[in-house]
């Protein structure tokens, strides 16, 4: 990377970026750059946080768990340690990709906001510009994730509520709601497993259900349930393996339907690849709602100064108030000019060629198949993007071209 110029209107600084750059230094970011530097490609990351995997180191709950087994999780390259239990615990994981970073050497330029990345049509590189700095590259790459911003959703009377409010990024544990009445919006699971949380924390969890929600066992037969699905699909069509898992659902779990959790009609893997709409892997919340621990709620109609009137008219008195709302990307905020993502920040071409846009574009981690659809991006963007650098090499050393000898 080299510097080209001091800007005068903005004190922005200039760099040339060798490679590509790599917005987001979460599990994608990673993963590609460790397949690029593989195959010869040096890059830069920017990363808006002062560490990697921010996800997952300070918007994350403690007890978290990785909701798939290790086998589905594991970056390219490099697997994680034998002794891992089959899942890995949320330190674990960032220990992982901890030593991943050493063990392929990234060092992510910290606090960097990308605020805008635009190509520029007249010179043929892309301009990525930070709070202090613009980057120069002839390939973007975007890893800021599905999980950038969290969502919050508009609540009638939200603002009148006199305890705390907080979405789960923000949750680590339930020890500070410790014999609370706490509400919780959202039934994914993330507020699944926020309420069991606060269970064995001894406070008392209302969780709002509004919509549909398929909940699945985490494993059937002894065998992951995931796992399963994926062997199925291999040799299935996709609406047999829907009903093979929601037969087993019933007969292991009971009719959630009769516990206010109403199942959609589309089955859980079309509705995942039709919507992104994760099934709940059930880790233990069921039970609790079975015992009564867990009180089921339907939607919220208001929330008042100290508790909530729901749909239903019942009325509740609550001491907070936890949204498991869910995430959304940011891209459309820092991305100009481009229309290969959606107004929701999602690639508009479906898997599996949601990787590579137009112009040295990229993207990581918008497949919502979580870190194996992560794995997948990164090789397949190593790829493409060797056989260019090379190319550009050989250029480089017949044509011996200035910019590229800047880079
Ligand atoms: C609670 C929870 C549990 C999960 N469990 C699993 C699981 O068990 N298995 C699984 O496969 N998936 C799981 N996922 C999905 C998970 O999000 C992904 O697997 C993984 O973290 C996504 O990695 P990523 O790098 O694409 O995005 P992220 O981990 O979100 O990383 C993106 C990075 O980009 C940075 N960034 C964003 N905007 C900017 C900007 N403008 N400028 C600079 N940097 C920016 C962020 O700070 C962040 O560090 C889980 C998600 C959540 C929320």
């Amino acid at each position: 990377m080299s510097s080209c110029k001091e800007g005068e209107e903005n004190q922005l600084k200039c760099l040339w970026v060798q490679g590509p750059i790599i917005v987001g230094a979460g599990p994608s970011g990673l993963a590609v750059s460790a397949c690029l530097k593989n195959n010869g490609v040096p890059s830069v990351i920017l990363e808006r946080s002062d560490c990697i995997a921010s996800l997952w180191q300070q918007r994350s709950y403690n007890r978290l768990k990785l909701h798939l087994p290790k086998q589905f999780c594991e970056l390219p390259l490099l697997g994680f340690p034998e002794n891992f239990p089959m899942y890995p615990t949320k330190h674990q994981f960032i220990s992982y990709m901890e030593s991943y970073a050493v063990h392929f050497s990234i060092e992510p330029r910290f606090k960097q906001v990308v605020q805008s990345a635009e190509f520029d049509h007249i010179s043929g590189f892309w301009r990525v510009q930070t709070q202090d700095t613009e980057y120069i590259s002839r390939w973007l790459i975007v890893a800021t994730g599905e999980n950038a911003e969290p969502v919050i959703p508009e609540i009638p009377g939200i603002e009148k509520f006199d305890g705390p409010v907080v979405h789960t990024s923000g949750y680590k544990s339930g020890l500070e709601f410790s014999n609370k009445r706490v509400l919780v919006v959202g039934c994914g699971n993330s507020g699944m497993e926020v309420s069991l949380d606060l269970c064995r924390h001894h406070a008392s969890p209302h969780m709002v259900v509004r919509n549909t929600v398929h909940i699945l066992p985490r494993e059937m037969f002894g065998f992951s349930t995931f796992g399963i699905a994926m062997a199925l699909l291999k040799w299935l069509p996709l609406r047999l393996v829907d009903k093979f898992l929601l037969l087993v659902a019933t007969f292991t779990l009971g009719n959630t339907d009769k516990l206010g959790l109403r199942r959609p009609k589309t089955g859980p893997i079309e509705l995942k690849n039709a919507t992104g709409k994760t099934p709940v892997l059930d880790v233990g919340a069921l039970s609790q709602i079975k015992s009564g621990k867990i009180k089921v709620m339907e939607g919220v109609r208001e929330i008042t100064r100290n508790g909530a009137k729901f749909l239903d008219g019942q009325e509740r008195e609550f001491d907070s108030i936890i949204l498991a709302t869910g995430y959304k990307s940011n891209v459309p905020c820092w991305l100009k000019g481009s229309d290969f993502f959606t107004e929701t920040g999602m690639p508009k071409t479906p898997f599996p060629n949601s990787w590579k846009g137009e112009k040295g574009l990229y993207t990581v981690g918008f497949t919502r198949r979580g870190l194996l659809g992560i794995a997948s991006d990164a090789v397949k963007i190593a790829r493409d993007l060797s056989d260019q650098w090379t190319t550009i090499k050989d250029c480089k050393n017949t044509c011996n071209s200035h910019i590229i000898l800047q880079i």
